[in-house]
């Protein structure tokens, strides 16, 4: 079993060694009033080894990435690409989205018929492929990062006026069940199928 415990509070306290032990006490203090069965005998059963304890932060990315995560022929895709807090759980959904979709970049800029016949080179290609394949994945990874941080910030909220905005502003319009649901059921599309494979 895994479990992470998320604490939304806004001042970075910088980095100090912390143990297993206080981070173990740290979470059955923050959780003592949980309504989880099990909760504490969990977090008491969990192996102290596997007890890490990080900062998260939201990245914005406010230049448009494809022009600043491609040099040459190399990029970045996945969380590398698009960090997103974990509020949405559509992380790994995004890393497996990128690789379906550079796979056909790829394939359009090598193993096409306009590819075969193209006089531009082999590596040019690709560096476009690169491109292409974040200018694609850009509006997706951009608004699913954002989306997840605000709901995480709404789901922190700590006083009155703070809970009812987000009770019946935020949730409501910006959020709802629909919303909530709408990015899961993204369909990517298949990978390329080879043109001389699928004659076989
Ligand atoms: C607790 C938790 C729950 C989650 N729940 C969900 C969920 O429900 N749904 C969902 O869609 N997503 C979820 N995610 C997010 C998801 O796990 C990540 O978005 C996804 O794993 C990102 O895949 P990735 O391949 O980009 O990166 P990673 O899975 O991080 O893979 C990167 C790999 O590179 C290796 N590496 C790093 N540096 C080097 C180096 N210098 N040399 C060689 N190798 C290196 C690492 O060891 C690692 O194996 C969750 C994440 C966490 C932590």
């Amino acid at each position: 079993m895994i479990w992470l415990l998320i604490l939304m509070d806004f001042v970075f306290l910088g980095w100090r060694n912390i143990t297993p032990e206080e981070i173990k006490q740290e979470v059955l203090q923050l959780t003592k009033d949980f309504q989880v069965p099990d909760f504490t005998l969990c977090v008491n059963n969990t192996s102290m080894e596997t007890l890490i304890k990080n900062t998260l932060r939201h990245r914005i990315n406010m230049k448009p990435t494809w022009e600043t995560q491609v040099a040459s022929n190399v990029t970045v895709c996945g969380d590398a690409s698009h960090p997103s807090t974990p509020f949405l759980g559509q992380g790994g959904c995004m890393a497996f989205e990128d690789a379906i979709i550079l796979a056909r970049k790829f394939h359009q800029a090598l193993k096409s018929k306009e590819s075969q016949i193209s006089k531009v080179s082999e590596s040019e290609r690709i560096h476009q492929a690169l491109l292409d394949f974040h200018r694609e994945r850009h509006g997706r990874t951009y608004a699913l990062t954002h989306k997840a941080y605000m709901i995480g910030l709404s789901a922190s909220a700590d006083t009155a006026i703070k809970c009812f905005i987000r009770d019946w502003f935020f949730i409501p319009r910006a959020v709802g069940t629909g919303n909530y649901m709408e990015p899961a059921l993204f369909d990517v599309g298949n990978l390329p199928i080879d043109e001389e494979e699928s004659h076989n």
